[in-house]
């Protein structure tokens, strides 16, 4: 099962901190939960020095879409992030599609995975899209274009289904829906031959109250989990909670 933890615009240098329980946790807890911290970019470098002796990995938010340096004025490439001892990026969130269109979204995994580094694709309908039945167009475009002509690098790919009419708003799809949604993600992945062997993790307000139920759900492999997780106090229950 995996927890990623997406910190968005929030934290500071003292946030280092906040992780010290969960680093306890981390080596106690039974689920082998692989926890995974996105914090934004000024924090990586002590995230990961804070994290060095555990299980717990970091990763970045998004990346640019070249692959190392160029004169492109606040961004941060895939090669600065994996030298700052990041792991993971998490690539195409619903908050950053306004600037990055699935051509795009590709260039950047392509830019990932060539450095190495594992990605967190999200993927998710908006609420018009789902009103209008157009969820199953939307995953399937947001996937086959965002993967397109890339190496079949399985493990190194995690699909994150996040609808994004459930991202901070505290509503869930409903368990059908949610079961539906990611066997269909499954499918398209098996039919275009391509990341079978993807994991595939649900995001969208995630919080100690639903956990239980999400967990029925068992073709999901984890959590992508956004305000939940800057808390280590409701972070440590939401992974609690999943196991008891
Ligand atoms: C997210 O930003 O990826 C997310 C799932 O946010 P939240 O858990 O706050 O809905």
């Amino acid at each position: 099962m995996y927890f990623i933890a997406n910190w968005k615009m929030f934290g500071s240098i003292k946030s280092v901190n906040s992780l010290n329980k969960v680093i306890s946790y981390s080596k106690t807890n039974k689920l082998k939960a692989k926890i995974i911290y996105c914090p934004p970019y000024t924090l990586i470098k002590s995230f990961v020095d804070k994290t060095k002796n555990s299980n717990i990995k970091i990763g970045a938010q998004d990346c640019h879409t070249q692959i190392k340096y160029g004169p492109f004025t606040g961004a941060i490439s895939s090669k600065m992030i994996k030298d700052l001892g990041g792991k993971f990026v998490i690539i195409g969130h619903s908050e950053t599609r306004a600037e990055n269109d699935n051509k795009k979204i590709n260039l950047k995994i392509k830019s990932a995975l060539d450095e190495k580094l594992n990605v967190i694709l999200c993927i998710g309908e908006k609420l018009i899209d789902k009103r209008k039945n157009k969820t199953k167009y939307v995953l399937k475009k947001q996937l086959l274009e965002g993967l397109k002509n890339l190496k079949n690098l399985n493990k190194k790919v995690i699909i994150a289904y996040e609808p994004v009419w459930s991202i901070g708003t505290g509503i869930i799809p409903s368990e059908n829906d949610l079961k539906k949604n990611i066997r269909f993600i499954r499918n398209i992945l098996k039919i275009s031959k391509k990341f079978t062997k993807s994991k595939i993790l649900y995001g969208g307000s995630v919080n100690p109250k639903n956990i239980k139920n999400l967990m029925r759900i068992d073709n999901i492999d984890g959590f992508l989990i956004g305000g939940s997780s800057t808390n280590e106090k409701i972070f440590i229950d939401i992974m609690k909670k999943s196991i008891n």
